[in-house]
């Protein structure tokens, strides 16, 4: 499924398109170039969500975790400084995985083979004119 943005108004329906897909897939990775958009959408899925705690990119660590009004968690990972795969055994990274808890994982490359074998990946493509592409497919 595609969509396109040519700016953040346009990011709440391809959320909310994420988050129905939520119902039958937990995991979600999000991929595209530096500043491409990856954060802003996982703000506005976890927003709809009722997420109460703020959303960033994890600074300190590899994962954030944020509770939501219906007393869920969810997981936001960004593996941009990872170095090498073994860095994710140490903090469990396949416990989160296997959760049932709603994974949304920025720079998921390294990772990826301890990825579930079922999963979302949305990929933001930032074009020249400033217009974004999102492709979201089931893998
Ligand atoms: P990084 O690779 O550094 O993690 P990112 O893909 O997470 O980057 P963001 O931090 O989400 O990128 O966005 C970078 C900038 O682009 C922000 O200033 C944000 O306001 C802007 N931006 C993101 N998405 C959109 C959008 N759909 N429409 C307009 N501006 C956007
Ligand atoms: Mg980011």
């Amino acid at each position: 499924m595609q969509f396109y943005a040519n700016n953040e108004r346009d990011l709440p329906q391809i959320a909310q398109h994420i988050i129905a897909l939520s119902q039958k897939q937990k995991v979600f990775t999000f991929k595209g170039n530096l500043g491409a958009g990856k954060t802003t959408l996982i703000k506005e899925i976890c927003k709809q969500l009722g997420v109460t705690d703020t959303v960033s990119s994890p600074t300190f660590g590899l994962v954030n975790v944020y509770h939501t009004k219906s007393d869920t968690d969810i997981y936001h990972f960004d593996c941009y400084r990872l170095n090498d795969i073994s860095e994710v055994y140490d903090i469990g990274f396949e416990e989160y995985m296997d959760s049932g808890n709603i994974c949304l994982i920025e720079w998921p490359e390294i990772v990826e083979p301890l990825l579930p074998r079922h999963y979302v990946s949305i990929n933001i493509e930032h074009k020249k004119e400033g217009e974004r592409v999102f492709d979201i497919e089931a893998c």
